[in-house]
Protein backbone atom coordinates (compact mmCIF):
# COMPACT_ATOMS: atom_id res chain seq x y z
CA UNK A 1 0.00 0.00 0.00
CA UNK A 2 1.30 3.46 -0.80
CA UNK A 3 1.15 6.27 2.53
CA UNK A 4 -0.50 9.25 1.57
CA UNK A 5 -0.64 12.50 3.76
CA UNK A 6 -3.60 14.27 4.98
CA UNK A 7 -3.26 17.78 5.78
CA UNK A 8 -5.53 18.16 8.51
CA UNK A 9 -5.73 16.99 11.85
CA UNK A 10 -9.58 16.77 11.44
CA UNK A 11 -10.35 13.28 12.46
CA UNK A 12 -13.41 12.65 10.70
CA UNK A 13 -11.48 13.71 7.53
CA UNK A 14 -9.27 11.47 8.11
CA UNK A 15 -11.73 8.54 8.31
CA UNK A 16 -14.07 9.41 5.48
CA UNK A 17 -10.52 9.75 2.91
CA UNK A 18 -9.13 6.60 4.84
CA UNK A 19 -13.07 4.73 3.48
CA UNK A 20 -12.70 5.87 0.21
CA UNK A 21 -8.75 5.82 -0.21
CA UNK A 22 -8.13 2.70 0.63
CA UNK A 23 -9.67 0.35 -1.83
CA UNK A 24 -7.82 2.29 -4.02
CA UNK A 25 -4.48 1.00 -2.62
CA UNK A 26 -3.60 4.18 -0.48
CA UNK A 27 -3.31 4.74 3.44
CA UNK A 28 -4.00 7.62 4.58
CA UNK A 29 -2.05 9.42 7.34
CA UNK A 30 -3.02 12.83 9.24
CA UNK A 31 -0.25 15.26 9.10
CA UNK A 32 0.53 15.18 13.05
CA UNK A 33 2.04 12.06 12.69
CA UNK A 34 4.88 13.69 11.29
CA UNK A 35 4.65 17.38 12.18
CA UNK A 36 2.41 20.13 13.63
CA UNK A 37 3.67 23.70 12.26
CA UNK A 38 1.41 25.08 9.56
CA UNK A 39 1.35 26.30 6.00
CA UNK A 40 0.76 29.75 6.01
CA UNK A 41 -2.26 30.27 4.01
CA UNK A 42 -1.50 33.28 1.73
CA UNK A 43 -3.31 32.36 -1.57
CA UNK A 44 -6.53 34.88 -2.36
CA UNK A 45 -8.67 31.57 -3.62
CA UNK A 46 -9.78 28.08 -2.28
CA UNK A 47 -7.36 26.39 -4.61
CA UNK A 48 -3.94 28.25 -4.14
CA UNK A 49 -4.61 27.80 -0.89
CA UNK A 50 -5.08 23.63 -0.65
CA UNK A 51 -2.29 23.65 -2.98
CA UNK A 52 -0.17 25.70 -0.81
CA UNK A 53 -1.55 23.18 2.23
CA UNK A 54 -0.57 20.04 0.21
CA UNK A 55 2.78 21.57 -1.16
CA UNK A 56 4.01 22.11 2.34
CA UNK A 57 2.75 18.89 4.14
CA UNK A 58 4.59 16.62 0.92
CA UNK A 59 7.28 18.53 1.44
CA UNK A 60 7.47 18.26 5.05
CA UNK A 61 6.85 14.48 4.77
CA UNK A 62 8.10 13.38 1.25
CA UNK A 63 4.69 11.65 0.53
CA UNK A 64 2.48 13.23 -1.73
CA UNK A 65 -0.58 14.57 -0.41
CA UNK A 66 -4.04 15.79 -0.23
CA UNK A 67 -5.29 19.19 1.26
CA UNK A 68 -8.70 21.23 1.85
CA UNK A 69 -9.67 24.39 1.51
CA UNK A 70 -13.24 25.58 2.12
CA UNK A 71 -15.30 28.45 3.65
CA UNK A 72 -19.06 30.21 3.52
CA UNK A 73 -19.71 32.41 0.48
CA UNK A 74 -22.64 35.15 0.89
CA UNK A 75 -23.80 36.86 -2.30
CA UNK A 76 -25.50 40.05 0.07
CA UNK A 77 -21.82 39.93 1.10
CA UNK A 78 -20.64 40.11 -2.40
CA UNK A 79 -18.59 36.67 -1.36
CA UNK A 80 -17.68 37.17 2.03
CA UNK A 81 -16.06 35.70 4.41
CA UNK A 82 -14.84 33.10 1.62
CA UNK A 83 -11.65 32.05 2.28
CA UNK A 84 -11.21 34.19 5.67
CA UNK A 85 -14.37 32.04 6.88
CA UNK A 86 -12.68 30.24 9.75
CA UNK A 87 -11.07 34.45 10.99
CA UNK A 88 -14.06 36.14 10.13
CA UNK A 89 -14.32 37.50 13.51
CA UNK A 90 -10.71 38.43 14.19
CA UNK A 91 -11.08 41.99 13.98
CA UNK A 92 -13.47 42.04 16.21
CA UNK A 93 -10.89 43.08 19.28
CA UNK A 94 -10.41 41.14 22.58
CA UNK A 95 -12.08 38.36 21.56
CA UNK A 96 -10.91 34.95 20.81
CA UNK A 97 -12.33 33.62 17.62
CA UNK A 98 -14.70 30.73 17.83
CA UNK A 99 -17.35 29.07 15.42
CA UNK A 100 -19.53 31.39 17.20
CA UNK A 101 -18.06 34.66 17.63
CA UNK A 102 -18.22 34.04 13.19
CA UNK A 103 -21.49 33.03 13.51
CA UNK A 104 -23.03 35.60 15.32
CA UNK A 105 -20.87 38.31 13.38
CA UNK A 106 -22.36 36.68 10.13
CA UNK A 107 -25.77 37.16 12.14
CA UNK A 108 -24.97 40.90 12.77
CA UNK A 109 -23.60 41.64 8.94
CA UNK A 110 -27.18 39.98 7.87
CA UNK A 111 -29.62 41.81 10.29
CA UNK A 112 -32.55 43.38 8.76
CA UNK A 113 -31.12 41.33 5.39
CA UNK A 114 -34.88 39.61 3.95
CA UNK A 115 -35.10 35.94 3.50
CA UNK A 116 -34.58 36.21 -0.75
CA UNK A 117 -31.26 38.15 0.07
CA UNK A 118 -29.72 35.43 1.89
CA UNK A 119 -28.85 33.06 -0.45
CA UNK A 120 -25.29 31.55 0.89
CA UNK A 121 -22.86 28.34 -0.38
CA UNK A 122 -20.25 26.34 1.12
CA UNK A 123 -17.19 26.07 -1.38
CA UNK A 124 -14.53 23.52 -1.35
CA UNK A 125 -11.56 23.04 -3.38
CA UNK A 126 -9.67 19.63 -2.81
CA UNK A 127 -6.42 18.97 -4.11
CA UNK A 128 -3.35 16.30 -4.84
CA UNK A 129 0.31 16.42 -5.58
CA UNK A 130 2.31 13.65 -6.38
CA UNK A 131 4.72 15.45 -4.55
CA UNK A 132 5.77 18.92 -3.13
CA UNK A 133 7.05 20.53 -6.76
CA UNK A 134 4.03 19.03 -8.87
CA UNK A 135 3.62 21.13 -11.48
CA UNK A 136 0.44 19.45 -12.26
CA UNK A 137 -1.94 19.07 -8.98
CA UNK A 138 -5.41 17.34 -9.02
CA UNK A 139 -8.10 19.18 -8.11
CA UNK A 140 -11.58 18.43 -6.87
CA UNK A 141 -14.35 21.44 -6.11
CA UNK A 142 -17.38 21.11 -4.56
CA UNK A 143 -20.54 23.99 -3.82
CA UNK A 144 -23.35 23.20 -1.66
CA UNK A 145 -26.41 25.79 -1.83
CA UNK A 146 -28.12 27.16 1.40
CA UNK A 147 -29.57 30.03 2.71
CA UNK A 148 -28.32 31.68 6.15
CA UNK A 149 -31.05 32.02 8.76
CA UNK A 150 -31.95 34.66 11.36
CA UNK A 151 -31.25 32.68 14.23
CA UNK A 152 -29.53 29.48 15.18
CA UNK A 153 -31.35 26.00 14.86
CA UNK A 154 -29.55 22.36 15.35
CA UNK A 155 -26.64 21.23 17.56
CA UNK A 156 -24.69 19.05 15.00
CA UNK A 157 -21.84 19.82 12.61
CA UNK A 158 -19.37 23.06 13.30
CA UNK A 159 -18.79 26.44 11.96
CA UNK A 160 -21.84 28.24 10.21
CA UNK A 161 -23.94 25.30 10.32
CA UNK A 162 -26.43 26.20 12.61
CA UNK A 163 -27.36 29.17 10.32
CA UNK A 164 -27.00 27.01 7.19
CA UNK A 165 -30.25 26.29 5.61
CA UNK A 166 -31.08 23.35 3.01
CA UNK A 167 -34.35 24.24 1.29
CA UNK A 168 -35.07 21.00 -0.21
CA UNK A 169 -34.20 19.01 3.09
CA UNK A 170 -36.15 21.84 5.01
CA UNK A 171 -33.05 21.32 7.91
CA UNK A 172 -30.36 23.60 8.83
CA UNK A 173 -26.93 21.74 8.32
CA UNK A 174 -26.49 21.43 11.99
CA UNK A 175 -30.35 19.28 12.36
CA UNK A 176 -28.84 16.99 9.53
CA UNK A 177 -27.11 13.48 10.27
CA UNK A 178 -23.19 13.53 9.67
CA UNK A 179 -23.47 10.63 7.35
CA UNK A 180 -26.36 12.25 5.54
CA UNK A 181 -24.03 15.56 5.66
CA UNK A 182 -21.31 13.52 4.14
CA UNK A 183 -23.06 12.51 1.02
CA UNK A 184 -24.14 16.34 -0.15
CA UNK A 185 -21.88 18.66 1.44
CA UNK A 186 -19.00 20.72 -0.59
CA UNK A 187 -16.55 18.55 0.93
CA UNK A 188 -18.37 15.18 -0.08
CA UNK A 189 -18.45 16.94 -3.83
CA UNK A 190 -14.74 18.02 -3.68
CA UNK A 191 -13.61 14.74 -2.45
CA UNK A 192 -15.68 12.67 -5.04
CA UNK A 193 -14.63 14.90 -8.12
CA UNK A 194 -10.90 14.27 -6.49
CA UNK A 195 -11.09 10.43 -6.23
CA UNK A 196 -12.96 10.09 -9.62
CA UNK A 197 -9.27 11.85 -11.04
CA UNK A 198 -7.47 9.65 -9.01
CA UNK A 199 -8.97 6.80 -9.76
CA UNK A 200 -7.75 7.19 -13.69
CA UNK A 201 -4.33 8.24 -12.81
CA UNK A 202 -3.48 5.23 -10.69
P1 LIG B 1 -11.04 24.72 6.76
O1 LIG B 1 -11.05 24.59 5.28
O2 LIG B 1 -11.16 23.39 7.44
O3 LIG B 1 -9.90 25.58 7.23
O4 LIG B 1 -12.39 25.49 7.17
C1 LIG B 1 -12.59 26.84 6.92
C2 LIG B 1 -13.77 27.40 7.70
O5 LIG B 1 -14.91 27.41 6.83
C3 LIG B 1 -14.19 26.62 8.94
O6 LIG B 1 -13.49 27.06 10.05
C4 LIG B 1 -15.66 27.00 9.03
O7 LIG B 1 -15.80 28.26 9.60
C5 LIG B 1 -16.07 27.10 7.56
N1 LIG B 1 -16.57 25.80 7.07
C6 LIG B 1 -16.01 24.99 6.14
N2 LIG B 1 -16.76 23.89 5.94
C7 LIG B 1 -17.80 23.99 6.79
C8 LIG B 1 -18.91 23.13 7.07
O8 LIG B 1 -19.08 22.02 6.53
N3 LIG B 1 -19.75 23.58 8.02
C9 LIG B 1 -19.60 24.75 8.67
N4 LIG B 1 -18.59 25.58 8.45
C10 LIG B 1 -17.68 25.22 7.50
Amino acid sequence: MQSLVLASGNKGKITEMSAILEPLGWQVKPQSEFFDSEAEETGLSFIENAIIKARYASKMTGLPAIADDSGVEVSFLKGRPGIYSARYSEDQQGQDVTDETNLQKLLTELNGVPAEQRQASYYCAMVYVEHADDPTPIIGLGRWYGEILTEKRGDGGFGYDPIFWVDELGVSAAEMEKQQKNQISHRAQALNALTMQLRRNI
